[in-house]
């Protein structure tokens, strides 16, 4: 294990921040965007059938705010929370570059206007990148800090088709080739784990894959089940059970006992913040055992990220 990982079993992005802008950075979640293509329908596309209604956004009450009340208000919590003075302003919810990009550069301008934000991180998907977006992310870039991060989920075609994203595995990787490349920006990635159909042997192609493909980072979740999404109909009609802390944390210690230890792991599972919409599995509610947990299975394991990663490669 890396001695600089802060005792973690894995390498944390916070390290990253520190090494980048000297000093403790968190991000400080906002909206901009109010849908994305599947919600919209385009192409026949449905809601992935995880989504809320906020598009995955971490502070559902104030997501109709302006830019400036949701920046000043989000950025306190977590100033007090992760005792921070530098932020990343990062827009979070639903599908940033659906939006028009004039509000996007506009929205851009608004977060590098507060002289502690270091830099701007982009939540997208892998299908929704314009060359408009693209150069526009180059010019930031050229001043501060960009960073994309991308929803992936899987890169297996069958359990995109099942949980409706309406994009495949190759449209993922050319994605995420295409924002490396065109654009310059640092590119993260989102995983989940917990598929009906998801085994070993998956998890450990899905770690070689993101060892090959231009990602700086990655963040994991777990399949959940929240309120008012496709998903919690399935669950009631006894079509879908999640996984528990034991089996995700397997499949976790897998991921990065094969992930390359260059890359930054944001975080190893979203344990609910808005509890009011969780209903299952019981184990997400309760954030700091879990992770606790997760960290305690894989120490056990004696599992670290990149353990097995060399080895891959000879
Ligand atoms: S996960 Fe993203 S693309 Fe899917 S429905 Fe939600 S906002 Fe839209």
């Amino acid at each position: 294990m890396n001695a600089e990982w802060d005792g973690k079993p894995y390498h944390p992005i916070s390290l990253e921040y520190r090494k980048r802008f000297g000093g403790k950075v968190v991000k400080v979640p906002v909206s901009i965007a109010d849908s994305c293509p599947n919600r919209e329908g385009l192409k026949g596309m449905k809601t992935c059938i995880f989504c809320d209604e906020h598009g995955s956004f971490a502070y559902a009450d104030t997501q109709k705010e302006s830019l400036r009340n949701q920046i000043e208000l989000h950025r306190a919590k977590v100033a007090s929370r992760f005792n921070a003075a530098k932020f990343l302003v990062y827009f979070q919810a639903y599908t940033t570059t659906f939006t028009a990009l004039n509000r996007l550069k506009d929205g851009f301008e608004i977060a590098l206007s507060y002289p502690d934000t270091v830099g701007l991180v982009v939540g997208t998907r892998p299908d929704c990148l314009s060359e408009a977006v693209l150069r526009t992310w180059r010019e930031y870039g050229e001043k501060t800090y960009v960073a994309v991060e991308v929803g992936v989920q899987s890169f297996d075609d069958d359990q995109l088709s099942w949980m409706r994203r309406g994009h495949n595995g190759a449209q993922a990787i050319r994605g995420i080739e295409r924002i490396a490349k065109e654009s310059g920006a640092e590119v993260g990635i989102h995983l989940m784990f917990g598929w009906p159909t998801e085994n070993d042997k998956q998890i450990i192609e899905t770690a070689r894959l993101c060892n090959s493909l231009p990602i700086s980072n990655v963040k994991l979740h777990n399949l959940h089940v929240l309120a008012n999404t496709p998903l919690a109909d399935m669950y009631h009609a006894g079509e879908f059970q999640p996984i528990d802390l034991d089996l995700y944390a397997h499949r976790v210690a897998l991921f990065l006992d094969h992930l390359d230890p260059r890359i930054a792991v944001h975080r190893l599972a979203a344990l609910s913040n808005r509890w009011d919409e969780l209903i299952a599995p019981e184990w997400v509610r309760h954030k700091m055992r879990s992770f606790q947990g997760m960290i305690d299975r894989i120490n056990e394991a004696g599992v670290y990220q990149g353990r097995s990663f060399t080895s891959n490669h000879q």
